[in-house]
């Protein structure tokens, strides 16, 4: 493999994952404030020795896939998505296809559903190829393994012995030209990785060592264990608070907006945007745990541009400042102050708007409401306060 050609990471994101629960695919889904896919799709863009790195998505799942990426989307390594195929392998070939004019060195292939890929494992795959046609991340089994009979109440027929025996995982990195046609010629076939398409070539895989972190998350159970092995590395975070404060006069109108619901009311918030206070104090929140000022600063008043802009994209501003910090949202809380309209029946759906929003799950934010007896502006009924905390964790750059 010539040195100069580029290494491109194919990221297979394309299954439902039914055997995850509920939910949607599972690399749509959070784990500790940020999607499965970003994190996996992260670590790749952030090695220095991959040149760029394209995505594999179900075709259903275009808007999915944009909002788990958010931050990252602009990112100059990441190629946009292409569709895949009804099996894994269908989605890894058309992968492939799609990178022919681009005409890299090396491809490494890895599973959405593995975000815990280090740069060490990385490195070792692409060095591996420096002298193999093909090369994947593995580990030696080291407990025994039994062939077991049944599968309600199974029984033991026999012990396999473990010599030589590995654990494939991912990801698998292979010469172009050869993993291309390999794929093409096993088209239609069942294989179960990468690697058994590359065998059936006749193709050579070295095993470098993977990590015992490089978990797959398969089952619903897994992604418990998953947010375990993050909070392992809890001493590195600094936390932080932001505070943030909003207000809005009402005017004439037929319904307000909310933290991203819009409530029938006899009156509307008054504003440059849509004037939802909520989102707006929260956005200031975590603009003021990050240190990087405020929603005017990012958004000026006085720009045209903003004239009735939907609030949600000042939220996805400071959500993706924070992204780009490599930061997580771990908590926010609002309170919305006013005698009218009653928020209680409205709050889960704010919470679960502002958590789609922010891609955190909706019980790390609270929603309250409060009135002031009918004192203040508020009292009167003249508009609305609203008032924010947010927490972030950042890595601890110390
Ligand atoms: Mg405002």
């Amino acid at each position: 493999m010539t040195e100069n050609l580029k290494t491109i990471t194919i990221i297979v994101a394309a299954g439902r994952g039914a055997r995850a629960g509920a939910g949607g695919p599972k690399q749509y889904r959070p784990l500790a404030g940020r999607t499965v896919i970003a994190r996996t799709a992260g670590a790749f863009l952030d090695h220095p020795r991959i040149d760029a790195v394209r995505v594999i998505i179900h075709r259903d799942d275009d808007d999915l896939y944009h909002a788990a990426m958010a931050g990252l989307i602009d990112h100059p390594k990441l190629m946009a998505p292409v569709h895949g195929g009804v099996e894994r392998q269908d989605s890894v070939r058309l992968g492939l296809e799609s990178l022919v004019d681009e005409a890299p060195g090396a491809v490494l292939i890895h599973d959405a559903a593995r975000p815990f890929i280090d740069e060490g494992v990385i490195s070792r795959v692409i060095d591996a190829l420096k002298c193999h046609d093909g090369a994947i991340a593995a580990l030696p089994v080291y407990d025994t393994i039994k062939k077991g009979d049944g599968a309600d109440h199974p029984c033991i027929n026999g012990t396999v012995p473990r010599d030589g025996l590995w654990r494939a995982q991912t990801p698998q990195g292979f010469h172009f030209e050869p993993i291309l046609a390999a794929h093409r010629s096993a088209a239609g076939e069942a294989l179960t990785d990468d690697a058994a398409v590359a065998e059936r070539a006749g193709i050579a895989v070295a095993l470098v060592a993977g990590s015992p972190d490089n978990m797959k998350i398969t089952q619903a159970d897994d992604f418990g264990m998953a947010e375990t092995l993050l909070k392992r590395d809890e001493t590195m975070w600094e936390y932080r608070t932001g505070h943030g404060y909003d207000v809005h006069a009402f005017e004439d109108g037929a319904a307000v907006i909310l933290c991203g619901v819009e409530i029938p009311h006899d009156k509307k918030l008054k504003g440059h945007s849509d004037a939802d206070a909520g989102m707006h104090a929260l956005t200031d929140a975590i603009l003021g745990a990050l240190g990087a000022g405020d929603i005017g600063d990012h958004f000026p008043p006085s720009d045209p541009q903003w004239k009735g802009a939907p609030s949600r994209i000042f939220l996805e501003k400071a959500r993706d400042l924070v992204g780009d910090r490599k930061g997580l949202i771990t908590h926010c809380d609002v309170t919305l102050i006013c005698e009218d309209p009653k928020i209680g029946p409205h709050r889960q759906a704010m919470r679960n708007a502002l958590g789609e929003i922010l891609s955190i799950s909706s019980e790390r934010i609270s929603v309250k409401a409060t009135t002031t007896e009918k004192l203040g502006f508020t009292g009167r009924g003249e508009g609305i306060a609203a008032m924010a905390t947010a927490t972030i964790a950042l890595p601890d750059s110390r």
